[in-house]
């Protein structure tokens, strides 16, 4: 099958979240598979060309947009540890900046950054010669790719086969642009757009939507999620698109790549291990307590480690931490290690935490790829009591590091982590379902109970580590969905 992945962010090139992760990992596992995947993204001024071997190639596209044309350069590379070619789509106008969406509300422009994009990649899988059987769009940034399959390109006959499938990585985020704006740079007639069209959504454009309502299949990354956005207020206002399309809708659960997260071959860490030599987790939590200037004496002093990394959201359960993480610290009972970025109020906070509670409130800032191995390599613990979560990655990578997951059993967190049992002595961690700080606190509580008491540390680790969370079985999951899509156009 001939795959086209369309994404804003693909990792190792451009990483915010577990988006990047997945546009990365399932072309990997297609290729691998025997599939032919390529993948488009934009080339972001802050992409490393020469790190990469990102080179120009000779063809310079055509874009429509509106009732004009614009040219975009194409650049090639080769996704690292794999043969799959990505494009890059090089605009110096749209692309050339500090950052992927720029800070806050986002750049002013990038209803029409991502317009582009989504229209570029048709132009661009024409002029290479590469039919897609799937377009695979990826959250709203590329939604628009969508309704643009339906509506210019379904009569031609280079794409007259090809299905639209749209994966939603986030509800929460659904690129709500001015709609003259919009549906001129989409092409498409702005008559078309009216209260109840599948492009409006109060009375915005709304790409998430049109997403939805134009795809042949539509996915979202857990199965749980896939039951939330339907039918409760997780569907941030789209459950009436969502259930329109009810047939089409489907949880496919994300996965993880395990070359790259495995305690065994982990270059980031300072020392491999596995199940049965687990004691060096401690080497590597000692490393980590040094990197951030713990002395001898505070090291030795032995309490249980709990990690984050993390965007700094609200999503992410952060004002539950908040609330409940002093309370433990200041009576000595665990040490904390934060790696994130994001709202400045919980920057602040986590800082001025630190520098009360400087042996055991660590705090990494910015993006940090290393670090967020080593925290996974190094805590015991690994925190995610989120107010939502479609899917969530970190905790898939805490299991697989013997690091047990407490999270707030929503979304993929509850496809993923299974409340350990004391009697059976089986399950991979602690859950809790409120989202309350009391409930977080007592899975807090909960969890520092198994903290190195036998036979539950050893019980609990082993089910987690072994779990398989591979990527493997999410890329065959998308093969099918791939192939209901195409009976539609055969
Ligand atoms: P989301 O996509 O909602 O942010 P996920 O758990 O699906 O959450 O994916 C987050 C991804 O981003 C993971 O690969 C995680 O390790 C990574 N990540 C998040 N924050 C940082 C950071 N500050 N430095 C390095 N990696 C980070």
């Amino acid at each position: 099958m001939n795959i086209l992945v369309v994404a804003a962010e693909t990792a190792p090139y451009a990483k915010v979240g577990g988006l990047a992760d997945m546009a990365g990992s399932l072309p990997r596992a297609w290729q691998a598979a025997g599939h032919s995947a390529c993948i488009v993204l934009p080339l972001y001024g802050t992409i490393d060309v020469e790190a990469y071997g990102i080179e120009r190639t000779e063809h310079i596209i055509a874009v429509p947009m509106g009732s004009w044309t614009e040219f975009a350069e194409i650049w090639s590379g080769t996704l690292p540890d794999s043969d799959v070619p990505v494009y890059f789509v090089k605009s110096t106008e749209y692309y050339d900046r500090p950052g992927i969406y720029g800070y806050h509300d986002g750049f002013p422009d990038n209803d029409r950054r991502f317009i582009f994009l989504s229209r570029a990649s048709f132009e661009l899988a024409r002029a290479l010669g590469f039919r897609p059987d799937v377009i695979h769009a990826h959250d709203y940034h590329t939604a628009p790719c969508m309704p643009m399959l339906a509506i210019h390109y379904r009569s031609d006959a280079f794409f007259a086969q090809t299905a639209g499938v749209f994966t939603i990585h986030n509800m929460a985020y659904q690129g709500m642009y001015d709609p003259l704006r919009a549906m001129e740079f989409c092409g498409f007639d702005a008559t078309s757009f009216h209260v109840g069209s599948w492009f409006e959504h109060e009375g915005a454009f709304n790409c998430l939507k049109a997403g939805i309502m134009f795809a042949d299949k539509i996915t979202t990354v857990s199965p749980t999620y896939a039951q939330e956005i339907r039918w409760t207020t997780e569907g941030m206002g789209l459950q009436g698109a969502l259930q329109t399309r009810g047939a089409d809708v489907l949880g496919v659960l994300n996965g993880i790549d395990t070359d790259e997260w495995n305690p065994e071959s982990d270059v980031h860490l300072p020392v491999p291990y596995t199940f049965d030599t687990i004691a060096k987790k401690d080497v590597v939590k000692r490393s980590l307590l040094k990197s951030f200037g713990c002395l001898d004496d505070v090291i030795s002093h032995d309490l249980p480690l709990v990690g984050m990394v993390t965007r700094l959201t609200d999503q992410k359960g952060i004002s539950l931490v908040c609330d409940v993480l002093e309370g433990f610290v200041s009576a000595d009972r665990l040490r904390f290690v934060v790696l994130g970025s994001g709202d400045s109020r919980y920057e602040q906070y986590f800082r001025q935490l630190s520098t009360r509670y400087p042996h055991h409130v660590f705090v990494g800032t910015g993006y940090n790829h290393p670090l967020s191995h080593r925290i996974q390599g190094a805590s015991d613990f690994y925190l995610m009591p989120s107010r939502f979560e479609p899917c969530g990655l970190t905790q898939m990578f805490a299991m697989r590091y013997g690091t047990i997951p407490i999270v707030r059993a929503v979304g993929g967190l509850a496809d993923t982590v299974e409340q350990y049992d004391p009697i059976s002595l089986t399950g991979t961690g602690i859950r809790f379902d409120r989202f309350s700080a009391q409930d977080c606190a007592s899975a807090l509580e909960q969890a520092l109970k198994l903290y190195r008491r036998e036979p539950h540390w050893s019980a609990i680790r082993r089910s987690a580590m072994s779990r398989d969370f591979g990527i493997g079985r999410t890329a065959d999951h998308y093969i099918s969905v791939f192939s209901w899509a195409l009976e539609r156009h055969r």
